[in-house]
C-alpha cells in the first residue's frame, strides 16, 4: 500500500531511540522526512547519520521555548510540517508514598506538558497542511500500575487530549489519534528490567502474560500503526485510542 508520504515532514519527539527511532526509520523508508527532536545528543546524531533525509534537533522538551524553536527550525528548513508524533516520555515512578508534590508536577511536565507545547506551536502549520497528530499513550493510560501517579496522570491526560483536540481540530481536517503500547523492548525498557535481580527471568514472566504469541511488541510494530495513522490512508480515523500490545490490556488474563 502506498502511504503517500513522499517528501512529507514529520516531527517525532523522543525520536532518537526506541519506539521513536523505529517511527523515524519507517517514515524515512516511506520517503518522508523525519525530524528527530530529542535530548540524547549522541543517539540523535547517530540516527541522522543513518537516515540521510532526516534532521536532528537536540532539545529538552520540558522547556516550552525550545519546543517552539524546534517547530520554527523545522518549518524554516522545509517550508512545511505535515504532522507530529508526541512520543517522548518515561515511566518515572513518582508515587503517592515515594514522591512529592514537586516531583509529581515535574512528571506531568515531562510526560504530557510538551505534548501540548508541540501541538500548540505546530498548529498554524498543521492547519495549512491538514496534518495529523499521533500521541503515544501507555497501558498505564487505562490501567492502574501503582507507585507512578505522575506518569499515570499524564498518560491518562494524553487520552483526554486526543478526544479534545480531535474535536477542536475538526474544522481544519487535522486528525488526532493515540497509540497505546504495553510491553515494548526498547533501551528504556532494557534499563528498567536490568534493575531486577534476574532480568531474564523477569522478562520471561512478563512475556508469559502477553496473550498473542507470548512475546513483547517490537518498536517496529508500534511504528507500523503510528505511520499508518499519520498517513492519508487513515483519512477518516480521528479521536481513536489504539492498543498495539498483543492483547495485553484488553484480553482476559485468565486465558492460558
Ligand atoms: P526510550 O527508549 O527511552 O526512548 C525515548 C527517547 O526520548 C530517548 O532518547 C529519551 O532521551 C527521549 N526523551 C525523553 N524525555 C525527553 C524530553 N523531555 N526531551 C527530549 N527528549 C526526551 O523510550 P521508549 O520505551 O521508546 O518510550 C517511548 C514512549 O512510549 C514513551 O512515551 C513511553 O512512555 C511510551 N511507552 C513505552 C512502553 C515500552 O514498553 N517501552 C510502554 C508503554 C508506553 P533520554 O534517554 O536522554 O531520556
Amino acid at each position: 500500500m502506498d502511504l503517500h508520504l513522499s517528501q512529507k515532514v514529520f516531527i517525532v519527539t523522543g525520536g532518537a531511540k526506541g519506539i521513536g527511532r523505529a517511527i523515524c526509520e519507517l517514515l524515512s523508508a516511506e520517503g518522508a522526512v523525519p525530524v528527530v527532536v530529542d535530548k540524547d545528543d549522541s543517539a540523535g546524531k547517530d540516527l541522522s547519520k543513518a537516515l540521510p533525509r532526516s534532521h536532528f534537533i537536540s532539545v529538552d522538551l520540558s522547556d516550552k521555548d525550545l519546543c517552539r524553536q524546534a517547530v520554527e527550525e523545522t518549518v524554516n528548513k522545509y517550508g512545511h510540517l505535515d504532522g507530529i508524533v508526541n512520543n517522548a516520555g518515561r515511566n518515572d515512578g513518582v508515587g503517592l508514598e515515594k514522591g512529592s508534590p514537586e516531583k509529581f508536577l515535574q512528571s506531568i511536565e515531562n510526560n504530557v506538558g510538551h505534548f501540548y507545547y508541540m501541538a500548540h506551536y505546530a498548529l498554524p502549520h498543521l492547519k495549512t497542511s491538514k496534518g495529523s497528530i499521533v500521541n503515544i499513550g501507555s497501558k498505564v493510560s487505562l490501567s492502574g500500575q501503582g507507585n507512578t501517579s505522575g506518569y499515570a496522570a499524564a498518560k491518562g491526560a494524553v487520552l483526554a487530549l486526543t478526544r479534545e483536540w480531535a474535536v477542536e481540530l475538526l474544522p481544519y481536517s487535522i486528525r488526532v489519534n493515540t497509540v497505546l503500547p504495553a510491553e515494548v523492548w526498547t533501551p528504556l525498557y532494557e534499563s528498567w528490567i536490568s534493575t531486577f535481580k534476574d532480568p531474564e527471568e523477569k522478562k520471561r514472566q512478563i512475556e508469559n502474560k502477553i496473550p498473542l504469541e507470548r512475546r513483547m511488541t517490537t518498536p517496529q510494530e508500534i511504528a507500523d500503526t503510528v505511520v499508518f495513522l499519520l498517513s492519508d490512508r487513515a483519512s477518516h480515523v480521528t479521536g481513536q485510542w489504539l492498543s498495539v500490545d498483543g492483547g495485553y490490556l484488553h484480553l482476559d488474563r485468565s486465558i492460558s
